[in-house]
């Protein structure tokens, strides 16, 4: 049978036209009009007032956004601490100082009370890297008033929340700037990509300089600033318009694998990941955490697990096991940064939900390509796992 994925590339054939026009009119090149197109298209797509950028990568947009905050070396910077590394590396190319801000239980997101807290201790930071994490999104609400109150800049990472919306705005439009991902497994793809979205055009203008190596206006290379190579490419660009057009349709089926894992797992002791009700996730990944009292003996050190197996219970990673023994692809949730060795000299602020969800949670098969079928047999492995037949 063939391998159930975690999240691949849908393409819808569209994608092909963008391309061969691109081909059509020798414009193989960072920057083109495919660049032009998906920036403007996808400016509409989001109805926000914004100028958006378009990157080789989510992580490179999330450098620019650091930047363009004015992190220096030294400075503390508030971060998501339940996230993928790329939300906060940025911080660290920059010379920031990443202080990690927990989760909270009704979105997995930032806490805005650690939040709070971590301006408490850090009263001189002035800068916050929110994620909305799985394509949900967080207590922005509350996380915006805070950095307003504080004065702080909110960059949101939403690589995984493109087209999630909250209170009907969507994901990205919040903070002073906004970043997406159109890496392979993200909600639609161009292969590899991102995009920076910021609330003025000196901004936009400053990001593109950055991006096109610092050049001065000089009949030479004249460089007063450090420069990059950050520009989207022109070809890459038309998958990205190809792939627009059906985000709808993939949030859509996204949702319905979700609410499918949710019936499926009714009686079972485990939870699907949870969202406010004042918010419309994108579904991206369905994830599921086992309850306290249902988790096997599983123990982890840094690089390997091992588990006993229980009567009755089970844990992330024998559920992952069982599934890849069945060529069906699962992962563990992001491990929390503060967990990191990478990250053991930063502070950490909370009370450790982020690390309880690490423990007791599995990223499921979320790929829109898969069939009902498909998923009945993940739902029945799972069901298995906790000793049903
Ligand atoms: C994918 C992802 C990124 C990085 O995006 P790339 O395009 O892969 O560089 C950043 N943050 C989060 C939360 C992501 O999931």
């Amino acid at each position: 049978m063939e391998r159930i994925l975690l999240a691949s590339p849908t393409m819808h054939g569209e994608e092909n036209n963008y391309i061969k026009e691109a081909f059509d009119r020798n414009w193989i090149a960072p920057l083109g009009f495919n660049c032009d197109g998906f920036e403007d298209e996808m400016t509409e797509y989001l109805g926000g007032n914004m100028h958006a950028f378009a990157t080789v990568s989510g992580t490179s947009a999330i450098h620019l956004a650091v930047k363009l905050a004015g992190v220096r070396p030294g400075d503390y910077v508030l971060c998501s601490d339940l996230t993928f590394s790329a939300t906060v590396n940025p911080v660290s190319y920059e010379g920031g100082i990443q202080v990690f801000i927990d989760s909270e239980k009704e979105t997995w997101n930032m806490s805005p009370e650690a939040l709070e807290e971590g301006f408490s201790k850090y009263p001189d930071a002035k800068v916050v890297v929110l994620a909305h994490l799985y394509g949900t999104p967080a207590k922005l609400d509350e996380i915006t008033e805070i950095c307003r109150k504080h004065d702080a800049i909110l960059i949101e990472d939403a690589a995984e929340a493109l087209g999630a919306e909250y209170k009907g705005i969507k994901c990205g439009l919040f903070g002073n700037y906004g970043i997406l991902s159109f890496n392979g497994n993200k909600i639609i793809t161009t292969s590899g990509g991102g995009m920076l979205l910021s609330r003025t055009k000196e901004d936009r203008d400053k990001a593109l300089f950055w991006s096109t190596q610092a050049r001065e206006n000089a009949p030479w290379y004249q460089h007063t600033e450090l420069g990059y190579n950050y520009r989207m490419s022109n070809v890459v660009a038309g998958i990205g318009r190809g792939q627009l057009k059906h985000i709808e349709e993939h949030k859509q089926l996204k949702k319905e694998i979700y609410q499918r894992y949710k019936e499926g797992f009714k009686d079972l002791p485990v939870q699907m990941n949870p969202y406010a009700e004042d918010s419309m996730p994108n579904f991206w990944l369905s994830v599921l955490t086992v309850n306290e009292e249902y988790m096997c003996r599983q123990e982890r050190t840094d690089n390997c697990t091992t588990w006993v197996h229980e009567p009755g219970k089970s844990c992330p990673d024998e559920i992952e096991s069982i599934l890849s023994e069945n060529n069906i692809e699962s992962r563990p949730v992001w491990k929390p940064m503060h967990m990191q060795s990478y990250y053991a000299d930063r502070d950490f602020i909370g009370s450790g939900f982020s690390e309880e969800i690490f423990k007791r949670g599995l990223c499921l098969p979320s790929d829109i390509k898969m069939t009902k079928e498909d998923q009945d047999r993940v739902i029945g492995i799972v069901k298995k796992c906790f000793g049903g037949n």
